[in-house]
């Protein structure tokens, strides 16, 4: 069963149209749209986490002197 990707919410695949709609939020989506919007959000969360690393480090670098 997917994962919504806007609310992490369970998604049930609607035979009648489908797609499948979120139990939380409601949104509908196709399994391409949740694996489209999957792979987005990962490469934004690892941009995140580049950008995390990036400031620890240079925080590190300024107060090791
Ligand atoms: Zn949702």
């Amino acid at each position: 069963m997917p994962i919504c990707p806007e609310c992490g919410g369970e998604m049930l695949y609607q035979q009648s149209i489908r797609r499948y709609v979120c139990k939380s939020c409601g949104i509908s989506l196709t399994r391409d749209e949740i694996d489209e919007i999957k792979a987005k959000y990962r490469v934004c969360k690892d941009e995140d986490e580049k950008e995390r690393m990036k400031k620890e480090y240079i925080k590190w670098w300024t107060t090791k002197k």
